[in-house]
């Protein structure tokens, strides 16, 4: 499945795409990815957070919406990326995670991506059923310094409630009850079938069978972009 990745368009950065709902391990392979591959990891939720606790005008501009659990306002998501996009840090390129949401959102980014001569080059669609994304939720704990994703029993971290890489006390997300889970998916899942289907018209989209273990679905994802074979 190369499709010219490597080579010719070496001068393009790689902008990558993960999309999947609540559970379905995009942080997690975002996490192994960005190692691997040396792109910048930048997730909608994650930066929105960091904005609000940090006080900037940007997290002033997405506090009342996060607050009530609303999507922020298209302009504040997209200039947020691009400023992301624009450091230094995503020289080699980026997987977003958590944007865009809603086909609105697609078009807006690719339209703000062309006008700076770029493209998304794929789009990493992790699929896995309803039932398995809430139990995984479930047993999911976090890292609130560095992001790190474990999971109590498929990844757990080498000390029981400890961050591995910088020893942080784990959290577990409030909103990640199975009853709550399952109401984010009844609202998630529509507009990012329809975020799928807009791409899979540019004929970019890989599907993913997220049911795998992750480093089989990390080494699916190293493959399908001709990377070099993973370690
Ligand atoms: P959730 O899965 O509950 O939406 P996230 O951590 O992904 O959790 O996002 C937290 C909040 O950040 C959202 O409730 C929303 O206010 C904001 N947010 C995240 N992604 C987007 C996006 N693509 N567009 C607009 N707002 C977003
Ligand atoms: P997302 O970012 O898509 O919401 P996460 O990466 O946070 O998902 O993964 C949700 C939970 O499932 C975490 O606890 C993670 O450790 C676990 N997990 C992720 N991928 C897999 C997998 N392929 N098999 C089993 N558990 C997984």
């Amino acid at each position: 499945m190369t499709d010219g990745l490597g080579g010719h368009a070496s001068a393009e950065r790689l902008i990558l795409l993960l999309v999947g709902a609540v559970g379905a391990g995009k942080g997690t392979q975002a996490s192994l990815l960005s190692r691997e591959l040396g792109l910048v990891h930048l997730a909608s939720g994650n930066l929105f957070r960091a904005a609000l606790a940090a006080g900037t005008p940007l997290g002033e501009a997405a506090r009342e919406y996060m607050e009530a659990g609303a999507l922020v306002p298209d302009e504040v998501t997209i200039a947020m990326f691009m400023e992301e996009l624009a450091r230094p840090a995503a020289d080699a390129g980026a997987i977003l995670d958590g944007f865009p949401r809603t086909v609105g959102q697609a078009k807006a980014l690719d339209d703000t991506l062309a006008s700076a001569g770029e493209r998304i080059r794929r789009v990493l669609y992790i699929e896995v059923p309803t039932d398995v994304l809430v139990r995984r939720v479930a047993g999911r704990w976090i890292c609130p310094q560095c992001g790190t994703t474990y999971h109590e029993d498929t990844d757990p971290p080498d000390i029981p409630g400890r961050c591995d890489r910088d020893g942080t006390a784990l959290r577990q997300r409030d909103d990640d009850r199975p009853e709550v889970v399952r109401a984010r998916l009844d609202k998630q899942v529509p507009p990012m079938l329809a975020v799928v289907e807009h791409y899979e018209r540019a004929g970019i989209v890989d599907r993913l069978d997220g049911t795998q273990s992750i480093e089989a679905v990390t080494n699916v994802i190293l493959a399908s972009m001709g990377a070099r074979a993973a370690r």
